[in-house]
């Protein structure tokens, strides 16, 4: 027989930033509140060097100590967090079955927070040498470096923000970007720019990247000219934007063209019952402080609708 009771008054799908705001909300609410993460707590601020632009911490903090903050102030109201991975999600009567790899959970409201992730470049070697050369992640993978030549690719905050960390390690760094203007903002590109390890390699593309046991060379393209180049490396850290992680919900709830989840000013997606929080959500700026914000209005909405209805447990 099918189990039609509620595990939970709300599930939260993500336990990054938003996800976790939404958690310290929903349980300082008194809600029975359940946050799933396929990696575990953090999302992608835990593999972000600093933040210093997170009101609070005036000299910035690491992400990862910012997300273990917010994860001990979830816990701290009672969300209860747990590694597992959702494969799709049903709804009968009001009530969701979330179907993950550790088991059924069922609520009345779910709030999708399951961030990005980022996106590929789609070139040769890229797959190939994943873990043994090419990185998204220069706060997991930066002191591999030490002395050594890297290659970052692309030209926002991601990309600037991290290609200066790498300097730390690397005695050379440098930074392609298909255009001559950085998309980053201001204050690391003057970082940068005053950074003597790094070297910008502007209005060129990557076309391949190259080696035999593990990178040795990436080879760029010139978007004017089309003349090639190589540049010998030993590591290649991509940055080239991000992909909401919004494959289980497609045909559920409605996306935008990108597969962005659409909500209202309330974080109400397109289905009763069901709200989206942080980077995974079709907005204008993906900040640790927009998701945070999202989290707690979620969780609001969710504490108003289980209310409205009596559905809370
Ligand atoms: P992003 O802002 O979308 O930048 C992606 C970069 O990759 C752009 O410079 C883009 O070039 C380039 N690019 C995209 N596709 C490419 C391709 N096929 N080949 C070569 N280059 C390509 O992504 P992000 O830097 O990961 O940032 C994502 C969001 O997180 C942003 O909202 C950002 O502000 C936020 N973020 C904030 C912080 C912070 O506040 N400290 C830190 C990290 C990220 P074009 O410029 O030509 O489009």
């Amino acid at each position: 027989m099918t189990d039609t009771s509620a595990t939970h008054d709300v599930v939260i799908i993500g336990a990054g930033p938003a996800g976790l705001s939404a958690g310290i909300y929903c349980g300082r609410a008194n809600l029975a509140t359940c946050v799933i993460d396929r990696m575990g707590p953090g999302g992608q601020v835990a593999t972000t060097d600093w933040v210093e632009n997170y009101p609070g911490f005036p000299e910035g903090i690491s992400g990862l100590d910012l997300s273990a903050k917010m994860e001990e102030q979830a816990r701290r109201f009672g969300a209860e967090i747990t590694l597992a991975e959702i494969e799709n999600l049903k709804e009968q009567g009001g009530l969701y079955t979330l179907c993950c790899t550790e088991g059924d959970l069922r609520a009345p409201a779910v709030i999708i927070a399951s961030g990005t992730r980022p996106r590929e470049l789609g070139v040769p070697g890229e797959s190939r040498f994943r873990g043994s050369g090419v990185s998204h992640c220069a706060t997991c993978d930066g002191a591999l470096y030490r002395d050594k030549v890297v290659v970052v690719v692309g030209g926002g905050d991601s990309a600037i923000g991290e290609a200066t960390f790498l300097t730390r390690f690397a005695r050379k760094v440098y930074v392609v970007h298909r255009r001559d203007a950085l998309r980053a903002t201001k204050v690391l590109q003057e970082r940068a720019f005053k950074n003597p390890k790094l070297e910008f390699v502007w209005s060129y593309v990557v076309t391949s990247i190259n080696g035999g046991e593990k990178v040795e060379s990436v080879t760029v393209r010139n978007v004017r000219d089309d003349g090639t180049h190589t540049i010998e490396t030993d590591g290649v850290f991509l940055y080239v934007g991000l992909l909401p992680n919004t494959e289980f919900v497609r045909g559920f709830v409605d996306l935008d063209e990108w597969g962005y989840v659409l909500t209202d000013d309330s974080m109400r997606a397109s289905r009763l019952g069901i709200y989206a929080a942080g980077d995974v959500r079709h907005k204008d700026l993906r900040q640790v402080v927009t998701a945070t914000a999202d989290g707690a209005m979620a969780a609001v909405s969710v504490e108003h609708y289980l209310s409205e209805t009596g559905k809370a447990g």
